[in-house]
């Protein structure tokens, strides 16, 4: 199976190529929300594929395909829900498919509106990048200090906001926030001075589990239906204030971006390699059998409003310290019930190069340095009418699996 078996016209560098097969919701402009897979430009729309009866033999209830949310469609379970994506792979490959009777079937991406792909009930972010967590903790403590007892010996991470994730173009207001500004006796009120973005990926929950139930490191990639980029926004200044002794909180909290269509552990599995030796070896609830992790290249860049863009950092997924099957082991083994389309962070993913860093609280080294952008202009952190935009792919022996991009820009606080 290639591209050039698809009778849709997939141009060489897409993400959206025959063996991806992502799914995101839709409308157009007088429909209402729907299930479609991205193919090449195009959005092949699953409601009216699923009418032509192809899904028939698999027992699917038609509904699931016109849901606000993928959330049902998950639900069906791996089983089902691939032999979708292959049974599209086989029409969209098969010169006499049914599908290219009409063109009914087929819009293209720039006419279509995304929405959120999946309803988020609970929201978690982890900090599993060695390379970010030790860049932090040199700025916050020494290098001495750098990685707290516990990082080497579990996923550390924190329950996050699920209400305020948003998909990409939608724009987000500067927050304002309580900090405590160098040499001040006292904190003050206003717009953040220090907006950030962290470059990340998030994994969506594919299965429920019950309260008291816990998923074991060796099935825990059952329970993993696919991933999404994710920019985790963070107030630096609001956060260096207000983290002690809880962790995160409104720093975090008032946006986080993800891509509008979530690419499956099926399409991701050519794609998976070793991951960064764990020592001293990790618990037996957290040892991981088999190549840990997945190669992903990912890429931040800025656009200041009125210029074009500057690609600011290179990273890769593969950099990974903890993987996802060991972040959902942890995170269930005290009996916490996970449910189909939460969504899991990574953590920002930094490599060890310095222009692979995935903050600019680490590319500028807390402020201390700035980046310069091909118009000239230099950053700290990000201004307003920045638009700060990621990317990720995958490629290996020219099959290539994309994200496509999550973009946001940053308006002006309300004041
Ligand atoms: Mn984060």
């Amino acid at each position: 199976m290639t591209n050039s078996n698809c009778w849709i016209p997939i141009a060489e560098n897409s993400d959206f190529s025959i063996h991806n097969i992502p799914f995101g919701i839709f409308s157009d402009s007088d429909t209402t929300k729907r299930i479609g897979i991205a193919i090449g430009d195009q959005i092949l729309d699953l409601a009216k594929v699923a009418e032509t009866g192809i899904f028939d033999d698999l027992n699917i209830d038609k509904t699931v395909f016109t849901n606000e949310f993928l959330n049902p469609f998950i639900d069906l379970g791996k089983a089902k829900t691939n032999a979708v994506r292959q049974k599209i792979q086989k029409e969209l490959t098969d010169a006499n498919s049914i599908l290219k009777e009409g063109t009914h079937f087929l819009l293209a991406q720039k006419e279509a509106t995304m929405h959120l792909p999946i309803f988020i009930r609970d929201y978690t972010d982890f900090y599993s990048s060695i390379e970010h967590a030790t860049n932090v903790g040199v700025m916050f403590r020494g290098p001495e200090n750098a990685l707290m007892p516990n990082w080497k010996h579990l996923p550390v991470g924190y329950h996050g906001r699920a209400s305020s994730i948003t998909i990409s173009g939608h724009d987000v207001r500067r927050p304002m926030g309580q900090t405590m500004p160098p040499d001040a006796e006292k904190p003050v009120y206003g717009p953040s001075k220090r907006v950030d973005f962290e470059l990340e990926t998030g994994f969506v929950v594919g299965k429920n589990t019950q309260l008291g139930e816990t998923v074991n490191i060796s099935d825990a990639e059952d329970y993993i239906f696919g991933k999404v980029l994710l920019n985790d926004w963070s107030a630096r200044d609001v956060q260096k204030w207000e983290y002690i002794p809880l962790g995160p909180f409104l720093a975090k909290s008032f946006a986080s971006h993800i891509s509008p269509w979530v690419v499956t552990m099926e399409a991701l599995a050519p794609f998976r390699i070793e991951g960064p030796k764990q020592e001293p070896e990790v618990l037996p609830y957290l040892v991981f059998e088999g190549a840990k992790n997945y190669d992903i290249n990912l890429e931040v860049a800025i656009e200041p409003e009125n210029a074009s863009e500057t690609v600011i950092s290179r990273s890769n997924f593969k950099y990974m310290y903890w993987n996802m099957a060991q972040q959902l082991a942890h995170h269930t083994m005290n009996g916490c019930n996970v449910h189909v389309g939460d969504l899991m962070g990574s953590g920002t993913i930094s490599g060890k190069s310095e222009d692979s860093y995935g903050s600019m609280l680490e590319l500028t080294w807390g402020g201390k340095k700035s980046v310069v952008l091909n118009d000239g202009s230099e950053r700290k952190f990000i201004n307003d009418n920045d638009t700060v935009i990621m990317r990720g792919h995958a490629v290996k022996d020219s099959i290539r699996v994309g994200f496509g991009e999550v973009r946001a820009k940053i308006l002006p606080a309300k004041g």
